[in-house]
């Protein structure tokens, strides 16, 4: 059966001294509480080695927000998949929105980090989700299956198995305003029948589609007590390990 999932997106936030102060106070919150959930934490690149070292794996999976769409060479200031595994990590983030959005990651830019990821041994947690106007429009549908498609379609059932689908509504991501269970509901039972049209039941009943959107401890019971919502990816309230783990026990 697929995971419970709670990851947090750190993003360009904390020095490398307060990330592991951060990752230490939920590695010792999580050591007393009970938990029906897999927790992980997406740090910047300069964090990783730290993290992981700071943290016990059985407790947090430690993963990266991005990461480079060529192997390696020469593209300064990139960090490849490669790289990425060999700190540890287990886990990147992967077609966030704010990544689409400011640095026009593409569909096939998105489909080569997926690749490179997965053949360096990395689970990719993929974002998809629309914006305000699309919903508005009620293209979302379209606009996620379409981020669905085309950038993971072209692996291998046995790849494709390995991905977790992060559903982040654009319009809900740090504005304070959350999909509803209803919404989220919707869209998570939509992707999951997209992916099994195409890999058949068993792979998207395996497949964990966590949500993404101004989650918090006040609205995280109740979207994850919808069937097909597995779980969160968290931003704002992953600063906090108060915040964060009153999400992690909303399970
Ligand atoms: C995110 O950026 O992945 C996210 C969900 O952010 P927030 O929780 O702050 O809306």
């Amino acid at each position: 059966m697929r995971k419970n999932i709670v990851a947090g997106n750190w993003k360009m936030n904390t020095t490398l001294q307060e990330g592991v102060a951060l990752a230490k106070e939920i590695n010792e919150a999580l050591k007393t509480t009970e938990t029906h959930c897999d927790v992980i934490i997406a740090t910047p690149f300069t964090h990783l080695v730290s993290v992981v070292n700071s943290v016990e794996a059985s407790r947090i999976g430690v993963g990266a927000e991005n990461c480079a769409d060529k192997a390696e060479g020469a593209f300064t200031g990139e960090v490849s998949a490669r790289m990425v595994a060999s700190t540890g990590a287990k886990y990147v983030i992967l077609g966030h929105s704010e990544r689409r959005a400011y640095y026009h990651e593409t569909a096939d830019i998105l489909k080569e980090k997926v690749t490179l990821a997965l053949e360096n041994g990395l689970t990719p947690i993929f974002c998809v989700g629309e914006v305000l106007a699309e919903r508005e429009a009620e293209q979302h549908f379209d606009v996620v299956a379409a981020q669905v498609k085309d950038s993971l379609f072209n692996l291998t059932a046995e790849d494709f198995a390995k991905i977790i689908i992060a559903y982040e509504p654009v319009w809900a991501i740090g504005t304070g305003k959350t999909a509803t269970a209803d919404q989220a509901q919707e869209i998570h039972a939509f992707i999951r029948k997209t992916i099994a049209e195409k890999y058949g039941n068993e792979i998207a009943d395996n497949t964990s589609i966590l949500y993404g959107g101004s989650c918090k401890p006040s609205n995280a019971a109740e979207l994850f007590a919808k069937p097909d919502v597995d779980g969160g990816l968290i931003g704002g309230a992953a600063l906090k390990a108060s915040d964060f783990m009153g999400i992690i026990t909303a399970f």
